[in-house]
């Protein structure tokens, strides 16, 4: 494409967070509406949105080596633009290093694209990364499509500041979206084909509103009122702050059938001293008295969590303690992390950084730690009889995809379509996923 024309096609690939796959989409959806529509799959696009994450390290490496990959052979490039958080924290370096990225956007701007890409479609290279007072949901589209699992932010930013995360500078304070906007996004979702909802916010349980009589709410409120849209059938949030797990929403897990039995509460560290130093306001006994009470309300939740291994100055001994909550909690699944310093965050220029080798040992451990524990609760949810929402087939034919309530991807063969709630019994497990026998298909 020349620079001075409009783009016809474009492609949106996001790296990351569920909250950039959500951003990811609604960019989608607000270039669709300009009339730009996506390029079919294996051919070029015209406008290629890079939307992308600064959580850890070489993110912004991997952005210049994806922007060197979409120099063609005739050495013309697509209309570049980089989104999400590199951009809103190297924009200026990027404009300065990638003459062919042609937009810098961040997070909470990219409603403005449209005229964005009119500008750049005229020669000129724009950035913004401002962080506008008014919200960039009110400037997009309606939602109009969505497969039988959707996304929808219900929050935004992060004012909690852990020492070594890059989240509040990158996206901004802490925002709770209007109630009545999430209401109707909802809808529309499920409208459009949606029969679970995940809700996201970086801290999604410190989410905040006022219902439709004035009445203040927390998230397990909204969960409450999402609840009552009939043809949705599951809702789920990520991720949580342990300091935000209020007694209405742990009651929530035991009174609502339709909030599925899953709980992402991070914990990062399972030594005190080292939980204190990351800024986290929680200990390791006050985190694992709220999973006691969420087990008490919901008995069969999967837990999961984030950890994080070598933050400087962890010791050996302090990192035992993570092992050791890790077998105290016994969770069906979680994410771990080697530290990874950010620039411009307080724990990056701690002293005592914890040499590579050292944190690859502690990491190995740890996932064979939390490899042993997630096999052993795939391995107990066999006999048991459960729903799965159907997601797509399967490699094998007659074969389909869903998860369980407990977000386990689990496989069987069934007369089925995407969409369905189907019953099953748990035939056998693996590390990462189950098969199972069908009961009963509730058609979509
Ligand atoms: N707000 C959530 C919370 O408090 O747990 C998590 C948000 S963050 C996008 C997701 C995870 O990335 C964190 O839980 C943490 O484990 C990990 N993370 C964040 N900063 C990191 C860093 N500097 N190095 C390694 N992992 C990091
Ligand atoms: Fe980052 Fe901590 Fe905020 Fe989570 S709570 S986004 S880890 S600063």
């Amino acid at each position: 494409m020349h620079p001075t024309q409009t783009p016809k096609t474009y492609r949106v690939k996001s790296f990351g967070c569920q909250m950039n796959v959500y951003d990811g989409d609604r960019m989608a959806e607000l270039l669709a509406e300009q009339g730009i529509a996506p390029a079919p799959e294996g051919e070029d696009a015209d406008l290629v949105v890079l939307n992308t994450c600064h959580i850890r390290e070489k993110a912004a490496e991997k952005v210049y080596s994806d922007i060197g990959r979409l120099k063609r052979e005739d050495g013309s490039s697509p209309l570049i633009a980089v989104a999400g958080c590199v951009a809103q924290a190297e924009g200026e370096e990027i404009m300065a290093r990638a003459p062919s990225v042609k937009m810098v956007v961040g997070p909470q701007a990219y409603h403005r694209l449209p005229d964005m890409i009119r500008e750049a479609s005229e020669g000129r290279r724009v950035t913004d990364t401002d962080m506008p007072a008014e919200t960039k949901f009110d400037a997009l589209p309606r939602r109009r499509r969505s497969g039988p699992t959707a996304f929808l932010t219900v929050q935004e930013g992060c004012d909690k500041f852990c020492t070594y995360c890059v989240v509040p500078y990158t996206r901004g304070a802490e925002v709770s979206r209007p109630h009545a906007d999430l209401i109707e996004e909802a809808k529309r979702l499920v409208e459009a084909g949606a029969r679970e909802i995940t809700l996201l916010g970086q801290n999604v349980n410190a989410w905040t509103g006022e219902n439709a009589r004035g009445q203040t709410i927390g998230l397990d409120g909204l969960i409450r009122e999402l609840a009552q849209i009939a043809d949705l059938a599951r809702i789920r949030y990520t991720t949580s702050h342990p300091n935000d797990m209020t007694p209405g929403l742990i009651a929530a897990h035991g009174e609502i059938d339709k909030l599925m039995p899953f709980l992402h509460l991070p914990v990062q560290a399972g030594n005190d001293r080292v939980l204190k130093a990351m800024n986290r306001s929680h200990s390791a006994e006050s985190y694992l008295k709220i999973l006691e009470q969420v087990r008490a309300a919901r008995p069969d939740i999967a837990l999961s969590g984030d950890f994080i291994v070598g933050f400087p100055g962890e010791t050996d001994a302090e990192f035992e303690d993570t092992l050791k909550l890790v077998d105290a909690v016994g969770y069906a699944q979680c994410f771990s992390f080697k530290y990874s310093p950010r620039p411009g965050t307080p724990a990056a220029t701690m002293d005592e950084q914890v040499p590579l080798a050292v944190m690859d040992e502690r990491l190995q451990r740890l996932q064979a730690a939390l490899n042993r524990d997630q096999y052993a609760f795939n391995t107990a949810t066999v006999g048991k009889t459960c729903t799965v929402l159907v997601e797509r087939k399967g490699k094998l034919p007659g074969q389909w995809l869903g998860k369980s309530p407990w977000l386990q991807s689990v496989h069987f063969e069934a007369d089925a379509q995407v969409g369905d709630l189907v019953e099953v019994e748990i035939t056998s497990a693996g590390p990462n996923s189950l098969g199972a026998v069908v009961r009963m298909v509730a058609a979509a």
